[in-house]
């Protein structure tokens, strides 16, 4: 196998290009294309054609196929995106007022088995390297035609199940020569795996973290995500309470409302107290659909009741906008796709 130089740093790229017996700094310019999302090795035309089809030779640089993109009456977009092995992947362009903001897969399907989430419908296919998750990028760039200034990693996945991709990821993606992207802008979110918690606030501190919650005790957490018995709610809130601590940053909890579930006033009661005086803030998103499931969500007016009553007592909540809705983009929609099943919808 060729290597990818999507997944080499400049480090990496120096020792490369220098083994191919030209000089480092020709890394930094690949390194930079990489950045402007070039696709082929042919568009790099600062580079001496002869090298260009040397790097076509010795490495490989395959941006993912776009097998399917919808777009939503909100301007949102949904792609299918197709990997050289048949793996296929769902990411989401969004155009907010503070600026295009993408939402990337960090693995093929998910082992963690949350019961209302249609990533996890297909079962674990593999991690995405780093690599491939700033090519999910570079593709959508490409596509849209738009710069991208912030990023969730809340797509098909559990990030902190695939720990090293997405730390090589996050420093490819914010490194100067590179993207540039700032850590502030970017946000991952976590079922709740602790010890990557407690290892990503050490690691990168100014990134935004958010947990998925979804409920005020153990045991209807449980009953939703099989992640919670491993690691409860009590260590999990110490574990984000320290990562507070150490960071100086808020932690996000994401809490999806579910129709006569957890989103009554005993639930809020509960999530009230076990929330009040952390360093925090609550995410509300009524549940959306996922064809296979039969959980519900709850209306507009009743997440709206939810909020107010944990901001009425000390807990700051918002309600999401649901972006892309109607192409099932919105969270927790997003699936594992296979190139086979879906070659009718190649356009
Ligand atoms: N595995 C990570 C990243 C996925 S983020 C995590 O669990 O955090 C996707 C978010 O959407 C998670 O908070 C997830 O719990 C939530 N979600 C899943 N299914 C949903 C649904 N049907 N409606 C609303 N949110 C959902």
């Amino acid at each position: 196998m060729k290597p990818d130089v999507q997944n080499m740093d400049l480090s990496q790229l120096e020792t490369f290009v220098t083994g191919l017996g030209e000089k480092k700094f020709r890394a930094a310019q690949i390194f930079t294309w990489l950045s402007r999302n070039a696709a082929s090795f042919e568009e790099m035309t600062d580079l001496p054609k002869g090298f260009r089809e040397k790097l076509a030779e010795e490495a490989c640089l395959t941006l993912p196929t776009i097998l399917r993109k919808q777009e939503s009456a909100d301007g949102t977009r949904k792609y299918l995106l197709g990997f050289p092995d048949g793996q296929a992947v769902e990411s989401v362009f969004m155009k907010y007022h503070h600026g295009n903001s993408i939402c990337l897969s960090s693995q093929a399907g998910c082992k963690m088995g949350c019961v209302f989430c249609a990533s996890t419908l297909n079962g674990f296919k593999r991690n995405l390297t780093a690599g491939e998750m700033l090519g999910e990028m570079a593709a959508i760039s490409r596509d849209t035609g738009e710069s991208i200034s912030h990023i969730v990693i809340m797509g098909t996945g559990e990030p902190f199940d695939n720990y090293e991709e997405i730390s090589r990821f996050l420093n490819l993606v914010h490194h100067p020569k590179g993207r540039n992207l700032s850590l502030r802008n970017i946000t991952i979110s976590t079922c709740g795996l602790i010890p990557g918690i407690e290892k990503f606030g050490k690691d990168f501190p100014q990134v935004n973290l958010a947990i998925s919650l979804h409920a005020p005790n153990d045991e209807l957490r449980s009953q939703l995500m099989p992640v919670n018995k491993k690691y409860p709610l009590k260590d999990l809130l110490a574990a984000c309470r320290k990562h507070g601590d150490i960071t100086g940053r808020r932690v996000t909890f994401e809490y999806t409302l579910i129709k006569d579930f957890n989103s009554d006033r005993v639930h809020a009661e509960e999530l009230v107290s076990r929330l009040r005086g952390s360093l925090c803030h609550v995410n509300l998103i009524p549940l959306n659909p996922v064809k296979e499931s039969p959980w519900k969500g709850v209306d507009r007016k009743k997440a709206q009741e939810f909020r107010d009553f944990l901001e009425d007592h000390g807990v700051p909540a918002t309600v999401r906008r649901e972006l892309g809705r109607d192409i099932d983009a919105a969270c927790g929609q997003l699936r594992l796709g296979w190139m086979e099943d879906t070659s009718e919808t190649i356009s």
